[in-house]
């Protein structure tokens, strides 16, 4: 049964056609700049990539491109061979709280969101709106990042803010990255077999979020009404004072938008190192004794740090830790010194084991009083899954 999973973000769609019967990914690729002078799109099959700059002036060419694309390729023998298609929704406010088949109510839903998320809900619905107009009898499915954090409790979820503020306008913490923490606690219960441990999970990637789990449910997360807060970032600052904006603003003539701009692209770690926002670059750099980039990368282990405190508190204790995305699953100096900070919790991880990258590997000792795992995320796979399943159980 083969299932595509498709995201967006502003004028770029990704899409991965995978393969359910063995989860392996037939083919990927990218549609770049849609809508803008100079689009292109890349597909990778049979360990080649190929590019071609083709005008693409909206989603409708996007889907006509692909599927001609995939036949040319004899990926598929007509367009009948995808069996679904799962799209990755970014916010689904608090009314979705699980994957749904799409209709027009839910692309227009979606589309209404496009508010809390600007460059991803209005792109995903447009995309929505062509792969449903041109393949009308494909069952098509929205999988939603805010999902699985809609088990948090009302106390966790609020901030301490005018209640009307929540109920006239829904601010209220939605977290996001919930279908690699989903897919994170899947593996988990695989893999110690039971549903009924204390996790934390951990994505450290370009954006960041920590998620404490019980159970198979979110308590509470570390990103809140948009991917801007929670832990230090690449880019992102992370939870800083409010008071920090109006004052910037007046010092440095900034209007709103401008200094938000500023904390979602100059912040986090490459606006405290003044060299990257790219960890492998700080480390890199680090190595050579770059005093800022060492303060950066100690500040990033830090606030980590310290959100995995905070939950071992919310939680009672933990049982398993998970690192997962780029520098979760690839860094192992980020992955020693975080755990390193974590050693009065009975935290001890054996160093050869954590030279182990990119595949699912225990790295805490036997000694250790918390299980730690390297769990390399699959959010597209998670998108294709929830997309079958629901298709299965119709
Ligand atoms: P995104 O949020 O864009 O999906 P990724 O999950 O791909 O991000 O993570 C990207 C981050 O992972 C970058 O900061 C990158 O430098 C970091 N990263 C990838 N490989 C390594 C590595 N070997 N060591 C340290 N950091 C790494």
């Amino acid at each position: 049964m083969k299932i595509l999973s498709i995201s967006t973000r502003s004028d770029e769609l990704e899409f991965y056609l995978f393969e359910m019967d063995n989860s392996t990914i037939v083919t990927k690729g990218t549609f770049s700049r849609i809508s803008l002078e100079d689009s292109y799109y890349t597909i990778s099959f049979n360990s080649e990539k190929i590019t071609e700059h083709i005008i693409v002036k909206n989603y409708d060419d996007v889907v006509n491109i692909l599927l001609d694309k995939l036949n040319v390729l004899n990926i598929i023998s007509s367009s009948f061979d995808i069996k679904g298609i799962g799209f990755r929704v970014v916010h689904g406010g608090s009314k979705y709280t699980e994957s749904v088949f799409i209709n027009d109510k839910v692309i227009q839903d979606v589309n209404d969101l496009s508010e809390f998320a600007p460059l991803y809900n209005d792109s995903i619905s447009m995309a929505m709106r062509s792969f449903k107009k041109i393949l009308p009898d494909t069952p098509m499915v929205a999988v939603f990042d805010t999902a699985f954090n809609q088990t948090i409790a009302e106390e966790n979820y609020l901030y301490p803010v005018p209640l009307d503020w929540y109920e006239k306008y829904g601010i209220r913490k939605y977290g996001f990255y919930g279908t690699s923490h989903k897919y994170v606690t899947q593996k988990v219960s695989e893999l110690l077999d039971r549903d009924n441990f204390k996790l934390i999970s951990c994505h450290l990637g370009n954006g960041g979020s920590v998620s404490a789990i019980e159970n198979m449910k979110v308590v509470d997360t570390s990103m809140g009404f948009t991917p801007l807060s929670g832990i230090m970032m690449g880019t992102r600052s992370g939870d800083i004072d409010p008071s920090i904006i109006p004052y910037i603003m007046k010092k440095e003539g900034l209007n709103v938008g401008e200094v938000l701009d500023e904390l979602n692209n100059n912040s986090g770690v490459y606006g405290l190192s003044q060299y990257s926002g790219d960890m492998r670059e700080i480390l890199e750099e680090c190595d050579k004794g770059n005093v800022k980039t060492i303060m950066a990368k100690n500040k990033f282990v830090r606030s980590v740090a310290d959100y995995i405190g905070k939950y071992y508190v919310l939680l009672g204790g933990v049982d398993v830790i998970v690192f997962t995305a780029g520098i979760g699953e690839n860094s192992v100096q980020i992955r020693r010194e975080i755990c390193e900070k974590l050693a009065c919790f009975g935290v001890k991880i054996d160093l050869d084991l954590n030279n182990n990258c990119g595949e699912i590997v225990k790295i805490s000792t036997n000694k250790s009083k918390v299980q730690v795992y390297v769990i390399p995320t699959e959010e597209e796979l998670m998108v294709a899954l929830d997309t079958e399943k629901l298709i299965k159980n119709r």
